[in-house]
């Protein structure tokens, strides 16, 4: 089960490692609309579904702020431990997905929920956005170009991660290089 995952800190420091030295690129950038300096106007997050004990600096979300007077429009840089605004981690939101969506003529939204505690609502919220939205996002039919015609947008997210294992060794680096390439679209490497 690829929620096994999510049961330990060490997943959530990768992210967060990899989600600061992205923030850190695109600090460095001009603004977007005024070619002016962007700083850090970071702020804490209250996601759901960590172990326990993850240090609190793992619930940063890093944002930018452009210094310009007049300008200051705040940017986002791409994270792979948030999905937008969504209450619950990013990799929560993928593995509970994908071991319901790789199991699922055994079990029902209500009986995932037993098993996992999350409201059955929420999941089948989620199983929306991917079925009807995700398909339709930039950053999915940028990816959608580079990768197998055998993932199908049907099965969104389990068919993209069960992809992703393919490529990598590990059920952690699968869900890793897949949580990137969600979260930007960038390009996705075997390997
Ligand atoms: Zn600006």
């Amino acid at each position: 089960m690829l929620s096994e995952l999510i049961k330990k800190k060490n997943l959530f420091s990768h992210l967060y490692e990899i989600d600061k030295k992205t923030a850190e690129r695109y600090r460095q950038l001009p603004c977007p609309y005024c070619g002016g300096p962007l700083y850090f106007s970071n702020y804490m997050r209250k996601p759901r579904g960590e172990p326990e004990d993850v240090p609190e600096k793992y619930f940063i979300q890093f944002s930018l702020c452009c210094g310009t007077e007049g300008c200051r429009k705040r940017l986002t840089p791409p994270s792979c431990r948030f999905m937008g605004r969504k209450v619950y981690w990013f990799a929560v939101i993928l593995c509970i997905l994908t071991d319901f969506q790789n199991t699922y003529e055994k079990a029902s939204v209500s009986d995932w929920s037993m098993r996992t505690g999350i409201c059955r609502n929420t999941i089948k919220r989620w199983l929306a956005f991917f079925h009807d939205t995700f398909p339709a996002s930039r950053i999915w039919r940028r990816l959608r170009g580079q990768i197998s015609a055998c993932v199908r947008n049907s099965n969104l997210p389990s068919s993209f991660i069960n992809y992703c294992r393919t490529l990598k060794s590990t059920a952690e680096d699968a869900l890793v290089i897949g949580l990137i390439c969600l979260s930007d679209g960038s390009k996705i490497r075997a390997g």
